[in-house]
């Protein structure tokens, strides 16, 4: 089964100032995996994907993807390895057109490649098409990205995240502040994405994670808690424990 993990944390700790926020955490993401990670307020949740993009180094442990040991990479050439990070504020150009925001994402890896080959415009006017599809905004690609709805904004970005084909996608919360009908429509989408690259999730709201996840990891106080099913997380009793108090 390892051969086939795309990304795995290795008994992973984090200090801040002699803090312990994340304590030797393990997660293995297997290729085309879409994972739910949730637990508490201050579990440990965002650092990890902090440490896991190079934005975070981590006192002990050790992050590999594919073969690569990115442990001690810097952010932006993790990047260009292959793992995109979305925060919560959807990072876009909003007095741009969406078509245009899909077009610079598109070229921040693909300067050189596009310049030495005139044909490429056509065929990226096609990705940006197919992109537009996907993230369901194809009728409008002309307007003002800063006139989007906000869930329309958050597809906007993972439409710029995934022109730059990463393999891995990490994502903070990204149904915060959408409507339901936003929030299904985003289940959905990360499903499709799924189908050729992984995805790790953020997640607090918990019937997004219900409706949509088939594996989660929970985190308690920096460290693994619990991972399996929804109906396996939902069963269990230190689980329950830590969301009620009980
Ligand atoms: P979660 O995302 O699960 O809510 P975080 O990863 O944000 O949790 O935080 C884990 C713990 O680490 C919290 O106690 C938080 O206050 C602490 N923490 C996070 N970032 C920093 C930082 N830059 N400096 C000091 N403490 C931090």
């Amino acid at each position: 089964m390892k051969e086939s993990a795309i990304l795995l944390c290795d008994d992973v700790t984090v200090e801040f100032d002699g803090f312990k926020a994340v304590q030797g955490m393990n997660l293995k993401l297997e290729k085309g995996e879409l994972r739910f990670l949730i637990g508490p307020n201050g579990a440990g949740k965002t650092t990890i994907l902090d440490v896991i993009c190079g934005k975070v180094r981590p006192s002990g442990g050790r992050v590999t993807f594919g073969k690569v040991d990115i442990t001690k990479k810097k952010e932006h050439q993790i990047a260009e390895l292959g793992i995109g990070r979305k925060f919560q504020a959807p990072s876009i150009f909003p007095s741009m057109t969406v078509s245009e925001n899909l077009e610079i994402a598109m070229r921040q890896r693909r300067t050189v490649f596009a310049t030495l080959f005139a044909k490429m415009a056509e065929e990226e006017r096609s990705r940006i098409d197919g992109q537009l599809t996907m993230i369901g905004l194809q009728n409008k690609a002309d307007w003002r990205a800063g006139g989007l709805s906000h869930g329309e904004k958050q597809w906007l970005e993972i439409g710029m995240m995934l022109l730059q084909e990463p393999e891995i996608l990490l994502l903070d919360e990204p149904v915060a502040g959408m409507t339901d009908k936003e929030t299904d429509k985003t289940g959905e989408l990360l499903h499709e994405i799924a189908r050729k690259r992984s995805i790790v999730v953020v997640e607090h709201d918990m019937e997004f994670v219900r409706n949509f996840a088939s594996k989660v990891t929970v985190m308690h106080e920096g460290k693994l808690l619990k991972e399996g099913s929804m109906d396996e997380i939902q069963r269990d009793d230190r689980v329950a424990e830590v969301y009620l108090g009980k």
